[in-house]
This record gives structure tokens, sequence and C-alpha cells, in this order.
């Protein structure tokens, strides 16, 4: 991380041993949450790592939501959520992608961006990048620029910025 409050980020956010199963080391961000101190200079660095001219912040659920919330209010932008099958009441598009065991379905509300519109792509974790990458796919469908992804954290020993630039994607900020 190049950001100067990478450190004040990265030591509130606490790893998690074989959670949610044996093998996976949780990134809890709950502590960084917690701390108004930390969540405000996350919010901050994601703000900053924004280029010009955004017009839409999209989060996915759940905890994207949490950063891409703020992060649209300081841009003055709208948010749009990407969720999961069976939540958004409107006509819908979806995209499924495979996940190591099994597979897993992102919505968006296909009516919620303007063909052409700069879209900004928020999550709190960047691992296999399987999650960015089907909203990408979203936005593509929809028409939509995605100009850059922004995460609090990058686990890169799982090569989720690769798997982005396959697609495309080679504006990509970490912050930890
Ligand atoms: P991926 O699609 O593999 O890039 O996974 C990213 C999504 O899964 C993010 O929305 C994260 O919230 C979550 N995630 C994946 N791995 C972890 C981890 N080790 N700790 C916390 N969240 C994770």
């Amino acid at each position: 991380s190049t950001d100067p409050r990478g450190e004040l980020i990265g030591g509130l956010i606490v790893d998690v041993p074989d959670f949610p199963k044996p093998g996976v080391v949780f990134k809890d961000i709950t502590p960084l949450l917690a701390s108004p101190e930390g969540f405000q200079a996350t919010v901050d660095a994601l703000v900053e790592s924004a280029p010009e001219g955004v017009d839409v912040v999209v989060g996915m659920e759940a905890r994207g939501f949490i950063f891409a919330a703020p992060v649209a209010l300081a841009l003055g932008a709208g948010f749009v959520p990407v969720r999961k099958p069976g939540k958004l009441p409107g006509e819908t598009l979806s995209h499924s992608f495979e996940l190591e065991y099994g597979s897993e379905t992102l919505t968006i509300h296909r009516n919620a961006i303007t063909p052409g519109a700069r879209v900004l792509v928020v999550d709190d974790v960047l691992a296999t990048g399987g999650t960015i990458g089907a909203t990408a796919e979203l936005l593509k469908a929809m028409g939509a620029e995605l100009v850059h992804v922004s995460v609090v954290m990058e686990l890169s020993f799982l090569h989720g910025r690769e798997r982005l630039a396959g697609l495309g994607i080679d504006k990509c900020t970490a912050l930890v």
C-alpha cells in the first residue's frame, strides 16, 4: 500500500483463522467500522482514489454497501446496489460465476444506470476477483463505463487483480 492511512486501516482489520471454514483467513472489518477515525480515514482514502467525474458508485452486498454508500455521498454520485438473487423488486440483470465450491449469482436493477454513465465499484475485500468480475459483466451489459475499482483490502496471493486485468479492468486501488 502507498496510502499513508494504510497502516491505521490495516491495523484495524483483524485476521480470523478458519472462518467461515477451515483454511480460510477471514478479514474482519468490524473493528475498522467501530473506529470513527479508522472508518473516516477509509472513506476519505476511497474517495481520493476515485477519478474525476464519477456518476454512480456501485457496492456489492453486503459489506460493500457499508463503504460504497458514504463514498457516493462524498463524490456527489448516486449509489446503486448489486445484490444476491431475490432481493431487488424491479426488473433485474443477473450474472453467475463459479466459486471454489458451487456458484454465485449477482443481480442489479436493469434500469438503475444510464448507458455511458461513469461507474466506480467499491468493495471491502478483493479476493479472487469473482465478485468484482461479475459486477463488471453486469455493468457491461447495461452499457455503463466501469472507470475504477476501489477496495479496502486486497488478498494479492489470490491474484484477483490479474483476473480483473483479463476482463480489461486495470484501474484498481487497494488501501491495504
Ligand atoms: P472474491 O469474489 O473472491 O474476490 O471475494 C470477494 C468477496 O468475498 C468480497 O465481497 C469479500 O467481502 C468476500 N471475501 C472473500 N474472501 C474474504 C476474506 N478472506 N475475508 C473477508 N471477506 C472475504
